[in-house]
Order: structure tokens, then C-alpha cells, then sequence
């Protein structure tokens, strides 16, 4: 796709791409000592920094657009805020971006919009944020939603192996789905290299998949997930991976199923921890309900209020799954 013909996206990968190089140099800054610290510090600063990044960039071509994000900077402008702003302010200047600390918190708070509009974007700066802590995988997840359907989704995975097979090799992915135009990835390090397709698996026998979930199981039941794939006899190791890369992964044919099984009753999940995984693989062939089957709407402002949990897969077995997830419940 020639991206002159595609403003929405070009704007979108480009945001993506700028807050993907201050994500992976932050996350590469971590110290062994702030790792056993635990000192959630750096992700402060790189979640705010991503967000400043790409609702600026989005401003500067649709000013007119609004955002769901999942930062607001009202944090930043309180007492203790000062020094994480002045950290991401240093943030955008490494990524050239000439400005102030208080247009850094005006372009954060452009991620603010909590209402449904006809034509919005959606935004997950740092999706998988313990993941980005423990150095591992985490995601950059922006989408455009027009009159409640996802239109664009971009996938910034800055860890992630670009071959499967070569788990060692180079990593940082940036994948997107148009559409009705397919999804998409290119290795972040080669903005002008020919784009991959991406494909789902065709594993038509359930026993033979291989299915992604949580590294946390307060987001996602394991106790569930081990019962569903007991009854679908599935016997591979389930591929436990942080943030939205479970979408990348099902897209791309490293697993055929995602389970997102809800841990308490009433949680509502958050569109921008959705969007841009649920066109990506829905472009690439795959399926994508909630665990009731229902289709994901993201009609309902900043969550899928009328859903509960996720189940994707290949699109070879879904109402099998669909059908496991209901036949249990966590313990
Ligand atoms: P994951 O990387 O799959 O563990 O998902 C990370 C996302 O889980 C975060 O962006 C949170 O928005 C979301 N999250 C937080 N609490 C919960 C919960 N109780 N259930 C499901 N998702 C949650
Ligand atoms: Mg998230």
C-alpha cells in the first residue's frame, strides 16, 4: 500500500516508530539495581513520554482528532510530579522533539477523551508494563476507530524476535492491519524495507494448538486456561507473553489462540488494550470474540462494556474454544 494514499496510517506508524525508539532506549537504560529495586521509575517515564510523542505527532496532522489514551497528566503537574516531568521532557528532546515541559503534559492530556466520538484513536503507550520492567516483551498500541469499527491498528513491539525461529536474533517489530487491506510487519530497524504479510495459522485440529496468555495471572486466569485446554486436549506448553504481542503472535502464526479469561467478575476491559491486536489479526484470517462469542465493540467510550474477556484464534476451531471457555469457570 502506497502510504501517500493512506494519511491515517502513515501518521500512525510514524508516531508509533518515534515513541518505539525512546521506549526500547529507556527500557534498555534499566539497571540491574533499579531491576531488583523494582523501581517502577522507567516506565513512568517512557509511558509518558510515548503518549506525549504520538498525540503530538497525531495533532499535528488531524488536530481535529481526539484520543483515548491511557495517561492523563494531571499526575505530572502535582508536587511529586516535577522530576518524572523533567525526565520525559529530556525524553522528547533525545527524540529531537524541541519543546516545553508544559506542551509535554498539553500533548499527554490530548489523550484524555473518555467519551465515544465518530472518529477517535486509541492509545496504549506502554501495553505490558511489567513486562517492559523485567526487560521482556511490551507493546505500542494506537488504532483509529470510525463509527465503531477499528479501521487501523499499528503494533510497536520493540522486543520482540522479528523470526520465530531465530529467538536470539534481531529483535523490534512494527506490525499494522488496514482494513480490508490485510496486516502487516516490517522490522522496526527497516522502515523501507518491503512489508511481510501476515497469516494466520491453518491448525484445524484444536489438539495440535499451541495458545497464549498472561504472564499475569491477575489478568488473565491460568487456573481457567488449564482447565479449557484440558478438554480440548491440547497438549503444548501454553506460551505465556506479555501485552499485546498475544495478538501479534496469533497474527503471525506463533500460536493459533489467545485466552483472556477474566480473573474477577465486573472488570471491564480497556479498548486500548484491544484495538490494535483485534484488527491485526482479524486481517491476517484470524477471529476475535469475547469469551460469550460476542464480537468486541468499541462503541462504549474508553471500555468493552458490554464484553468480558477475549478469545482469539486462527478462525479454524473458534466456537470450539468459545465453547470450552463456557464449559468452565476459574476455582
Ligand atoms: P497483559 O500484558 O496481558 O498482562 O495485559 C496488560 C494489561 O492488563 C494492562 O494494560 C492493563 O490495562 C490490563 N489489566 C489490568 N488489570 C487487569 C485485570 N484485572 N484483568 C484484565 N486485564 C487487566
Ligand atoms: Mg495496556
Amino acid at each position: 500500500m502506497n502510504l501517500n494514499n493512506h494519511p491515517d496510517l502513515k501518521a500512525g506508524l510514524a508516531a508509533v516508530r518515534q515513541a518505539a525508539a525512546v521506549c526500547r532506549s529507556v527500557q534498555q537504560s534499566i539497571s540491574t539495581d533499579a531491576l531488583e529495586k523494582k523501581d517502577k521509575s522507567p516506565v513512568t517515564v517512557a509511558d509518558f513520554a510515548s503518549q506525549a510523542l504520538i498525540c503530538r505527532h497525531l495533532q499535528q496532522v488531524f488536530p481535529d482528532d481526539p484520543v483515548i489514551g491511557e495517561e492523563g497528566a494531571d499526575d505530572l503537574r502535582a508536587d511529586g510530579g516535577a522530576a518524572f516531568l523533567k525526565r520525559i521532557h529530556e525524553e522528547c528532546s533525545a527524540a529531537s522533539v524541541s519543546c516545553t515541559p508544559k506542551q509535554v503534559c498539553e500533548w499527554i492530556d490530548r489523550g484524555g477523551l473518555m467519551e465515544y466520538r465518530s472518529r477517535f484513536w486509541t492509545l496504549d503507550p506502554i501495553d505490558g508494563t511489567k513486562g517492559f520492567l523485567r526487560k521482556d516483551q511490551y507493546a505500542i498500541s494506537l488504532a483509529l476507530i470510525e463509527d465503531g469499527k477499528i479501521t487501523v491498528g499499528i503494533l510497536g513491539c520493540p522486543n520482540i524476535p522479528v523470526k520465530d525461529s531465530e529467538p536470539a536474533g534481531q529483535r523490534g517489530v512494527l506490525a499494522w492491519a488496514v482494513a480490508g487491506h490485510g496486516s502487516w510487519m516490517q522490522p522496526l530497524d527497516t522502515p523501507d524495507g518491503e512489508p511481510t504479510p501476515l497469516q494466520v495459522t491453518s491448525t484445524t485440529d484444536a489438539t495440535e494448538a499451541r495458545f497464549c496468555e498472561s504472564v499475569e495471572s491477575g489478568h488473565s486466569s491460568h487456573d481457567w486456561s488449564r482447565k479449557i485446554a484440558e478438554e480440548l486436549q491440547i497438549h503444548r506448553e501454553p506460551f505465556r507473553i506479555d501485552s499485546q504481542c498475544k495478538y501479534l503472535a496469533v497474527a503471525r502464526g506463533s500460536a493459533d489462540i489467545y485466552l483472556r479469561l477474566p480473573t474477577r467478575k465486573g472488570y471491564k476491559e480497556k479498548i486500548w488494550d484491544h484495538a490494535g491486536g483485534v484488527i491485526l489479526v482479524t486481517e491476517a484470517g484470524g477471529a476475535v470474540t469475547d469469551i460469550h462469542g460476542n464480537v468486541p465493540e468499541f462503541q462504549h467510550g474508553s471500555t468493552l462494556a458490554i464484553n468480558e474477556g477475549m478469545v482469539v484464534t486462527n478462525g479454524q476451531f473458534h466456537e470450539q474454544v468459545v465453547n470450552a471457555v463456557g464449559n468452565h469457570s476459574p476455582s
